[in-house]
């Protein structure tokens, strides 16, 4: 996802839909949004990620979420064969 920086000056951005944390729910969110053609901008307070692991087990749902996205490689990629991942079926 590309990010931007506004500052306070200048002309404010205008978008479709405003979403406020990038954690996983709203990153989610506007990446399917962004898919659909809407212009969204995500708020987030903190400049980083959170360091440390909050996954220890993926849904399937969710996964097949994040290949709808193209992050089936990039997941692929993080996660390894898959050997260790607890896959849980909710
Ligand atoms: C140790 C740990 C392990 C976990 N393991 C798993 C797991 O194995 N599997 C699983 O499915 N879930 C797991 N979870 C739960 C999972 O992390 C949460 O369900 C998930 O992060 C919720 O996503 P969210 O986007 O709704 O909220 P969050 O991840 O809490 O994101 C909200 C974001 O909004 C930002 N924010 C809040 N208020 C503002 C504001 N006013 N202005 C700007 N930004 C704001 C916050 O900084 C944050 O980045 C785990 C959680 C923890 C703590």
């Amino acid at each position: 996802m590309t990010t931007h920086h506004h500052t306070t000056t200048g002309a404010a951005p205008s978008c479709d839909v405003l979403i406020v944390g990038a954690g996983p729910v709203g990153q989610v969110a506007a990446l399917l949004l962004a898919q659909r053609g809407l212009q969204v901008i995500v708020l987030e307070r903190w400049e980083q990620p959170y360091p440390l692991p909050r996954a220890v087990a993926l849904a399937h749902d969710n996964v097949r979420v994040l290949h709808t996205l193209g992050l089936g490689a990039r997941l692929t990629s993080l996660l390894g064969d898959g050997d260790e991942i607890a896959m849980a079926e909710l």
